[in-house]
């Protein structure tokens, strides 16, 4: 019965067997259904002449990548059942021999006779796991077939015998995976390096103004008015430095995926009435800095990290205000949303900007007279990763000339509480 398999090379066949475990592999990693693993292995078998059969074990019902009139379905197999005669035991026994068989193992079932296709051939073959229509997975026997004259007239079957369609297909999505890695590396450090200059940079200014006025301030030691002043300029600087190397940490921690929200229940109108009055107290009598709202709202949010946004909107604003100096905050309710909106009526920001207010070091007016704007281009970015960490819609809206708007959006906690 597997006379000519002798002839065999046993590289050759492991070989053919081999794609037989790439496809197994690859049907069982996606979950396949039978009609999809036939499919997958029509359309990435090139050698034609190799159908592969997948057989149910459990009745020996078999379906073929080969369909002849519009049907997959071979009865080969349940037909050396019926036989029972000592061969047809061996071969059956030579079934479930492929369908235990280790890795390493190359079993070889045949020959025999596949009606549909009306050729003899032997098969080497591997158990793959096919999900059923109830989602669960069952294992089949994956046979791929050989035909006898094929054998027969290839006595030296080259050893490096390509895995053509296989190892095209792995090395495609390797090297695409590859690719893949290669640009994000590329994106990351380019991202880095202009990170750490812009970073040097900023870092470097005040830094200068520090050295510089505490000099400065030694010169003139026996004048205390001038030493108090370069003092307040050394300690400007400092904090500004220390505002941005803070930020930057900041930045660094949320955006590796290191930023844990201290979810809590807490008033937000509270919180809002309290930063506008520090404004108010803090600006003077030539802003006016007011608060629109009608109801208390609880939200569940990370108090410290949704005030810094709510200071960091007003911040903003109060330093792009117009001639009037005026800012309102308003809160809104809509249904189980509620909305903080911080309005000014300055300069307004270009409409193709606006998308990219929210990135890191960005800021829309670098001139001199620009520079004037305290600032280092890392809040909106600051905000745009706390917002997202809550999955809070937030957004601006800006005419030039008018003013802009900016706001977040959270969910209400609790309604009744919100009526107390
Ligand atoms: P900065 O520290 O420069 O304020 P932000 O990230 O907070 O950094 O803001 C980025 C840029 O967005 C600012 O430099 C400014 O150009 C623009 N911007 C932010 N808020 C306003 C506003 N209310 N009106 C006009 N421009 C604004």
């Amino acid at each position: 019965m597997v006379e000519s398999t002798k002839q065999v090379s046993e590289n050759y066949l492991s070989t053919e067997k081999g794609y037989a475990d790439d496809w197994a592999a690859y049907i069982a990693s996606c979950h396949m259904t039978a009609e999809e693993a036939l499919d997958y292995i029509r359309t990435t078998n090139t050698q034609e002449d190799r159908a592969a059969h997948l057989v149910d074990m459990a009745d020996l019902s078999a379906r073929s990548t080969f369909v002849r009139n519009g049907n997959p379905w071979v009865h080969c197999y349940e037909e050396q059942q019926k036989l029972a005669t000592t061969d047809s035991s061996a071969f059956l026994d030579k079934m479930e021999q492929l369908f235990n068989a280790g890795p390493d193992e190359v079993p070889v079932l045949g020959k025999y006779r596949v009606g549909e296709s009306q050729r003899t051939v032997v098969s080497v073959g591997t158990r793959v796991m096919i999900r059923e229509e109830d989602g669960s997975d069952r294992p089949y026997l994956l046979l791929r077939l050989i035909p006898v004259e094929y054998l027969q007239n290839t006595w030296a079957f080259p050893t490096e015998f390509p895995l053509a369609e296989i190892s095209m297909i792995v090395n495609l999505s390797i090297n695409q995976n590859l690719r893949r890695a290669v640009d994000m590396a590329e994106h990351v450090n380019q991202a880095k390096t202009r990170f750490l200059s812009t970073m040097s940079h900023d870092i470097r200014t005040p830094m200068n103004a520090v050295i510089g006025m505490t000099e400065i301030a030694k010169l003139h030691l026996d004048d205390a008015g001038y030493v108090r002043d370069c003092l307040d300029k050394v300690s400007a600087s400092s904090s500004h430095l220390l505002t941005l190397v803070n930020d930057i940490l900041d930045l660094s921690r949320m955006q590796s995926g290191q930023m844990k929200l201290n979810l809590q229940v807490f008033c937000l109108t509270d919180i809002l009435q309290r930063t506008v009055e520090r404004y108010q107290k803090l600006l003077g009598e030539d802003y006016q800095i007011c608060l629109e709202q009608n109801c208390r709202v609880w939200v569940k949010a990370d108090e410290l990290e949704i005030s810094r946004v709510i200071y960091n909107f007003i911040n903003n604003a109060c330093h792009h205000t117009g001639e009037d100096k005026q800012i309102v905050v308003r809160q809104v309710l809509d249904g189980k949303k509620v909305r903080v909106r911080v309005c000014d009526h300055g300069e307004g920001i270009p409409e193709e900007n606006l998308s990219k207010i929210w990135d890191r070091y960005y800021r829309v007016n670098k001139s001199s007279a620009a520079k004037k704007v305290p600032g280092n281009g890392l809040g909106l970015c600051i905000v745009k990763e706390i917002l997202q960490a809550h999955h809070a819609r937030y957004g601006v809206e800006s005419q030039l000339g008018e003013g802009s708007t900016f706001w977040f959006e959270l969910e209400v906690w609790d309604q009744e509480l919100t009526q107390k």
